[in-house]
């Protein structure tokens, strides 16, 4: 099992999961440009969520 990458939706402040690491950080990047909030549908911002954010 790999290490969740989160994205944080800079609107509703929804953490979910993006991507999972390792992987190449030039797919993790287009994975989080692609990313879109699964709660409300906003596409950007989408933050990184840190572990202490996240929790
Ligand atoms: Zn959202």
């Amino acid at each position: 099992m790999g290490n969740p990458l989160k994205g944080r939706c800079g609107k509703c402040d929804h953490v979910f999961i993006v991507a999972c690491l390792p992987m190449p950080l030039t797919t993790a990047a287009a994975l989080m440009k692609r990313a879109a909030c699964p709660t409300c549908g906003n596409l950007k911002p989408i933050y990184i969520a840190t572990e202490e954010t996240a929790s």
